[in-house]
């Protein structure tokens, strides 16, 4: 269906658990986390319940997220009871990629369509220092086994910190040129102890891959997933380089998407805590006509922008910014 500004909304990430096995500085405290309780999250059969009545009203496309979605016992076949509903055409997945070796033949036999991974650089010192312990080893092991699976499309997240160096982009970005995978380089976003954290901008990252494998060219072929990204083309790789960069270019105008947090609360937009507790209504006897009028008004009134440039000023004045961790929200 269209919000209230003419926005066709189509894609929904649903986060799974707000729980994970890493503890990446910019997204989790290293200590003192304070979990949802088993019962506050929504089991499979109302996460099941709350997509196909997102799928009758235009949702074609899920992504699970979390947290790190894996931690959560069962998690293909949940996503095999989501591949079954009518009008829902994707199903994927983001993770860090530290179990999806021992998970991938699952996933895939569920009917995955497309996997993220999340590796911010490929030197192991770095790797366990921004995840506070992350063995990047595994991380990669994942990578080659969602690459050795026919028919998945794969694609690398990375978070360029301010203090990077460059020379990591590089070796990530050679993962593009030699195998079939797109590299994306996301901008930091105010949310949670994102705020702590200053970002890359994208146009450093761009030189300094141009110095290294020549001039890039806009893509404009067909869009490689739900999102916002936009991606250049260096010569002679495999893959795409893509940028998503939800502050300095801001694609609020294009925002296709709806989130479902753990607890069961829908989401229209990150930067604000409005929507609608629908485990409050799948646990106290709704009906699927009472759940889906609820939706329909989350969508329709989803806000025009977010306005995390604004930070400061924001957060005094309005109630609604959400305080959540990426986490716990689902990034
Ligand atoms: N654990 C999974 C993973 O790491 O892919 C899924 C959840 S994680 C919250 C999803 C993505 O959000 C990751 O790529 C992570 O790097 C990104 N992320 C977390 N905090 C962020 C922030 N403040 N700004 C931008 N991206 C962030
Ligand atoms: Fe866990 Fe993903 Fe957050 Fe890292 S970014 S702490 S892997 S949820």
């Amino acid at each position: 269906m269209k919000d209230q500004y003419g926005r066709k909304i189509e894609y929904m990430r649903v986060s799974v658990t707000d729980r994970c096995n890493l503890r990446c500085i910019y997204c989790m405290p290293e200590t003192g986390i304070c979990c949802v309780s088993h019962e506050e999250i929504l089991r499979f059969d109302e996460i099941e319940r709350v997509c196909r009545i997102a799928a009758g009203l235009g949702i074609s496309r899920i992504k699970l997220t979390g947290g790190e979605p894996l931690v959560r016992r069962g998690l293909p076949s949940l996503l095999g009871m989501l591949k079954k509903i009518p009008g829902i055409e994707q199903v994927t997945l983001t993770t860090n990629g530290i179990l999806l070796k021992e998970h991938m033949a699952e996933l895939a036999a569920n009917g995955l369509d497309a996997v993220n991974i999340s590796i911010d650089t490929l030197d192991e010192e770095k790797y366990r220092r921004v995840t506070r312990g992350g063995d990047l080893r595994r991380a990669l092991e994942g990578l080659e086994a969602a690459l050795a699976c026919p028919g998945l499309r794969v694609k690398i997240n990375c978070v360029p910190l301010a203090d990077a160096d460059p020379s990591d982009w590089i070796s990530l970005a050679e993962l593009a040129e030699k195998r079939s995978v797109d590299v994306r380089f996301i901008e930091m976003m105010p949310v949670g102890l994102g705020r702590q954290f200053a970002g890359t901008e994208r146009g450093q990252i761009i030189d300094t891959l141009e110095g290294k494998f020549g001039a890039a060219r806009i893509y404009r072929g067909e869009r490689p997933g739900n999102g916002p990204a936009e991606y250049l083309t260096f010569p002679g790789f495999a893959g795409k380089i893509g940028f998503i960069s939800a502050m300095t270019h801001k694609f609020c105008s294009t925002c296709n998407r709806i989130r479902l947090t753990p607890e069961g609360y829908l989401k229209a937009c990150l930067q604000y805590d409005t929507g609608a507790d629908l485990r409050k209504m799948l646990r106290g006897g709704s009906t699927d006509e009472e759940l889906r009028s609820v939706m329909e008004k989350v969508i329709y009134e989803k806000p025009a922008c977010h306005h995390f440039e604004e930070q400061g000023r924001e957060e005094e004045e309005d109630s609604h910014i959400e305080k959540k961790e990426m986490a716990r929200i689902g990034g």
